[in-house]
């Protein structure tokens, strides 16, 4: 069972009961809501699909809403879709006016007065590449480097030009009322440039009352990236939002930085994800690139907690097949980690407390014996995030009575989340663990698994045992 987890996100061509299904039962383990093109009513068709799919195949699937962030868009177009040629011009005014392939509206006025000849403009996520040439007061003179289409309401990215907007808009403020009344595990939050912008979406969350979303930050700006120690501090994770991080640091330096990022999540135990355009070429093909597949790998090889699949998924032609390509990929790869390395480097960082000194046995352990799971039963979830922040060669079974702790760990490296009662005493609470790593793995008599937990549970909230067994 991989450990490496999989996002994907539903667009027009996944939005389907059986795709959706058949997408978490080839690995799926949390579905996204891109709320820049969702509709509320799209979002909510989709999560009630998830909860049924996870009622009906028990399991967790998690869900991630994704939020629009303060982004720059183009006014409406005389037409649906509008190709602008290379080498013609355009002028871009900051009054209302219907565009076209000549001109073109964005109602900030900032972005004639700040803009100067010579810096490039981005529309639609980098499909259209345009130049400043000239401007006056009113109008900014471009020439089209690329050729490519552009739609009404388009995302506009200038990355010399300095945003002075709000980081949550009235509809941003509307996606995370929305996400707690539909109890979304995780909200993704775009474009976020300080730990400021993470502190206000956490104040909605406080004076609503939620102790639950994880709220991971999309990297995809470089202001975040000089401020990403103190947004690391105040988020669960961080996504590494590859796409509009390549626009606005330019694309050779992405690699590079991935690296970075990830090393310094880890080390902070925070979340880590790589998204966009791991596996792009499979929207219109059945087999990858031989690069996307490298990708792909070198990001498990980083061990990070999750990928996300975007286009590929939401507007692709092969939703599932895609999602088994990264599983085999992912599979493959994980075979060939040497876990007890990767123990002995993730171990020089540490400062241990007594939960972590037996999170980081019970991974031991489970490394040398060979055991098939380390199961535990967490009240907060921590426990299951300590153990899995040592990245097991194993499984992590973590059990809970509680169905909302339980799909808040669907995101993080080789939990497996289930939901299962309390235990009485420590005996009873072996039991439940032995009983739910059967129902998952298919345990042969000699199999060992370990389990790690805390007892009695009413005076100790921190993990105190680790027991190892074998299977009879
Ligand atoms: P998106 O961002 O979720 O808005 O597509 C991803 C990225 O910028 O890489
Ligand atoms: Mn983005």
């Amino acid at each position: 069972m991989n450990k490496t987890k999989m996002v994907g996100t539903i667009g027009p061509n996944s939005f389907d009961y059986t795709i959706i299904r058949n997408m978490i039962v080839s690995g799926i383990d949390v579905i996204r809501i891109n709320m820049t093109y969702a509709s509320f009513d799209f979002a909510k068709q989709v999560i009630l699909a998830v909860r049924k799919i996870n009622l009906e195949e028990n399991v967790n699937t998690g869900i991630m809403l994704d939020t629009v962030g303060p982004v720059l868009r183009i006014g409406g177009l005389e037409k649906p879709i509008i190709n602008l040629e290379k080498g013609k011009m355009i002028r871009i005014v900051a009054t209302g006016i219907i565009g076209n392939s000549e001109m073109i509206s964005v109602p900030y006025k900032e972005i004639i007065t700040h803009t100067k000849v010579g810096d490039y403009i981005f529309i639609n996520n980098a499909s259209v590449k345009l130049q400043v040439v000239t401007k006056n007061d009113d109008t900014l003179v471009c020439t089209i480097k690329n050729s490519g289409r552009i739609i009404s309401e388009s995302t506009l990215h200038i990355p010399t030009l300095d945003l002075n907007m709000k980081f949550l808009s009235k509809y941003d403020e509307e996606i995370i009322k929305f996400a707690l009344e539909m109890q979304v595990d995780y909200l993704a939050l775009s474009n976020v440039k300080e730990e400021m912008d993470v502190l206000d979406v956490n104040d909605i969350l406080i004076s609503l009352n939620d102790n639950n979303i994880q709220l991971l930050s999309k990297i995809e700006n470089r202001h975040a990236l000089e401020q990403i120690d103190r947004i690391l501090k105040v988020s669960d994770g961080i996504i590494i939002s590859r796409g509009d991080l390549a626009i606005d640091v330019s694309i050779e330096k992405v690699p590079q930085i991935q690296k970075e990022l990830t090393e310094k999540a880890k080390k902070n135990e925070k979340i880590v994800i790589i998204s966009t355009d791991m596996l792009a070429s499979m929207e219109v093909n059945e087999v990858p690139t031989r690069a996307e597949v490298s990708d792909v790998a070198n990001s498990v090889l980083d061990h990070v907690d999750a990928l996300i699949l975007g286009g590929e998924t939401a507007i692709g032609n092969y939703p599932v097949e895609v999602v088994k390509t990264m599983n085999s990929i992912i599979d493959e790869v994980e075979n060939s980690i040497d876990y007890n390395d990767l123990l002995h480097e993730i171990t020089r960082f540490e400062n241990i407390n007594i939960s972590k000194a037996i999170a980081y046995s019970s991974v031991d352990s489970a490394n040398r014996v060979g055991a098939k799971a380390i199961i535990c039963s967490t009240m907060s979830g921590s426990t299951a995030r300590d153990i899995s922040n040592y990245r097991p060669s194993c499984p992590v079974i973590a059990i809970s009575p509680n169905s909302k702790v339980v799909r808040g760990l669907s995101i993080n490296y080789g939990i497996i989340p289930r939901i299962v009662g309390m235990a009485e005493n420590t005996d009873e609470l072996v039991d439940l663990s032995i009983q739910a790593a059967r129902r998952i793995l298919n345990l042969q008599k000699g199999d060992k698994v370990v389990i790690a937990g805390s007892f009695p549970l009413e005076s100790v909230n921190y993990t105190n045992f680790m027991k190892i067994e074998e299977i009879k």
